[in-house]
């Protein structure tokens, strides 16, 4: 029988606490840092005592710290391990343990306690990086075309402009080994998954961008509990892992379908509920409530998606208390604050809910307008997109209801209104932004969308059917 989701946490927690690493508590999603929006990494709560502005209480600390990322909101149930909420299972050391011990326990821990197989792990390296190369092929044995070395934007972790900073080596699990060495393309996710990140940060980088060696050399690392439950519980994305499936289950339930028979785009919806439902159930927890403004607008976002998904599902009326009743019987054994939480959560569900769903209905009244105005038959490519980003209409939903009058729509004029919007906003920027005015920028952009009502400038202006 494959370790399940609470089984690979404890594993990897009591590895380190074997070697000497403190084990901390998961910290709140809602950073202390006043500058960042979310928690977004394990790293995080250590910022302070990596930037030096801060002693740490122990050498070595352990944790797995609930995240989320929504600049990953457009790969949520499209691609098999990109989720908004996670936990990343983090080892660190302030000024301790470097390199070597950093590469030699993440392959003991990924091959000898979760058993992967040698042969089935590829490695990246940052392009400069001689001596994580060296280690993992002289120290570790792996051969010199299974370590690939990869430039600054994948492999080079900055917190800012300036300041502490350093190469990363990555572990990569191979779906297909039999498709052989020849042709090794890190990207192609339909055979690697990257698990674990390990980040050596070894410099600090100065104004004008000279990096000189860090007096205190730290390990900052980072393995997707979900992911390696994908990978040990042999299941074909993270979604059908027991950290998340039995969500997906409860929304299928009440929507009458059977997941396993589902067509793509059905599968897409409830991975789309199972993943922001726990989201949604965290953040609730941790204090964020509903609104129109920074976290809260991204709550509210999320908490829409999931009744838009629902709504695709042919779900009718509020649903989303019930799905979030397994997210938290799922969660509470780890994280206690979620059942001690429950009937605000439950209570903001259901407000949330209700208030939207009278949006849509706003929406649904203003579409049967354009629909009785409609000269040529068609919904005009500007009309489809206020209905989408006004009312939260997803396109498809908007196509459903015309049909019924015999009524198309213009949807390349719709993809070229999308497109506009998009190049309004700047592309979501793949690094994650650490800076102040990273933040502040992020923050900027909350403050301008007053009079919200639909999908405007999100913290990663991504928009998803
Ligand atoms: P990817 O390249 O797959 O987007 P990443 O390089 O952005 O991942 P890191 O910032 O290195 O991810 O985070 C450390 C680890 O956290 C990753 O190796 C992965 O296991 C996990 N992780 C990162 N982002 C997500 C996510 N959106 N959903 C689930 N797990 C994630
Ligand atoms: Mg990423
Ligand atoms: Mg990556
Ligand atoms: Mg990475």
């Amino acid at each position: 029988p494959s370790l399940s989701g609470d089984e690979i946490r404890q594993k990897f927690l009591d590895f380190f606490s074997k070697r000497q690493h403190q084990i901390l508590p998961s910290a709140s999603l809602v950073p202390e840092d006043p500058t960042v929006l979310l928690t977004i990494a394990g790293m995080l709560p250590f910022k302070p005592i990596f930037l030096g502005q801060k002693k740490a209480d122990y050498p070595r600390a352990t944790t797995s710290q609930k995240c989320i990322r929504t600049n990953d909101i457009e790969n949520v149930g499209r691609t098999a391990r990109h989720h908004t909420f996670f936990e990343m299972l983090g080892n660190f050391s302030f000024g301790d343990y470097f390199k070597e011990q950093a590469i030699a326990w993440a392959w003991e821990l990924s091959t000898k306690t979760f058993g992967l197989p040698p042969e089935r792990i590829i490695v990246s390296v940052f392009e400069n990086d001689d001596d994580a190369f060296a280690i993992w092929r002289d120290k570790i044995g792996i051969s010199a075309h299974r370590i690939q070395r990869m430039g600054e934007d994948d492999n080079f972790w900055v917190s800012g402009p300036t300041g502490p900073c350093g190469p990363c080596s990555e572990l990569y699990y191979d779906f297909h080994p039999e498709l052989g060495d020849e042709k090794i393309d890190l990207e192609d996710d339909s055979r690697f998954i990257e698990f674990y990140n390990l980040v050596f940060m070894q410099y600090n980088r100065d104004i004008d961008g000279n990096l000189t060696p860090l007096a205190n050399q730290n390990i900052d690392t980072g393995m997707g509990l979900e992911r390696m439950a994908q990978i040990l519980q042999k299941v074909p994305n993270n979604y059908e892992t027991d950290l998340i499936y039995p969500i997906i289950q409860t929304a299928a339930e009440i929507a009458g379908i059977d997941y396993s028979k589902a067509d793509e785009k059905t599968k897409i919806s409830l991975k789309v509920i199972g993943d922001h439902v726990r989201s949604v159930v965290h953040m609730l927890a941790d204090g964020i409530t509903a609104s129109n403004f920074g976290r809260g607008y991204i709550l509210r976002r999320l908490i829409r998606r999931v009744i838009r998904h629902g709504r695709l599902l042919g779900i009718e009326g509020v649903f989303t208390p019930k799905v979030a009743e397994t997210a938290i019987a799922l969660a509470e054994k780890i994280y206690p604050n979620v059942r001690a939480k429950e009937i605000n959560i439950i209570a903001d569900l259901q407000r949330e809910e209700e208030a939207f769903l009278k949006t849509l209905e706003r929406g649904e009244k203003l579409l049967a307008e354009i629909i009785e105005k409609s000269q040529n038959k068609q919904i005009s490519g500007v009309d489809a997109f206020t209905l989408y980003d006004t009312f939260g209409f997803p396109l498809e939903l908007t196509q459903e209801i015309a049909s019924e009058q015999g009524i198309t729509v213009d949807t390349v004029a719709f993809d070229e209104e999308m497109k506009k919007q998009q190049e309004r906003s700047k592309a979501a920027h793949e690094t994650i932004d650490l800076t102040v005015q990273g933040s502040l920028d992020q923050l900027a952009e909350h403050i301008q969308a007053t009079e919200f009502l639909g999908y405007d400038t999100a913290q990663t202006q991504a928009r998803i059917e």
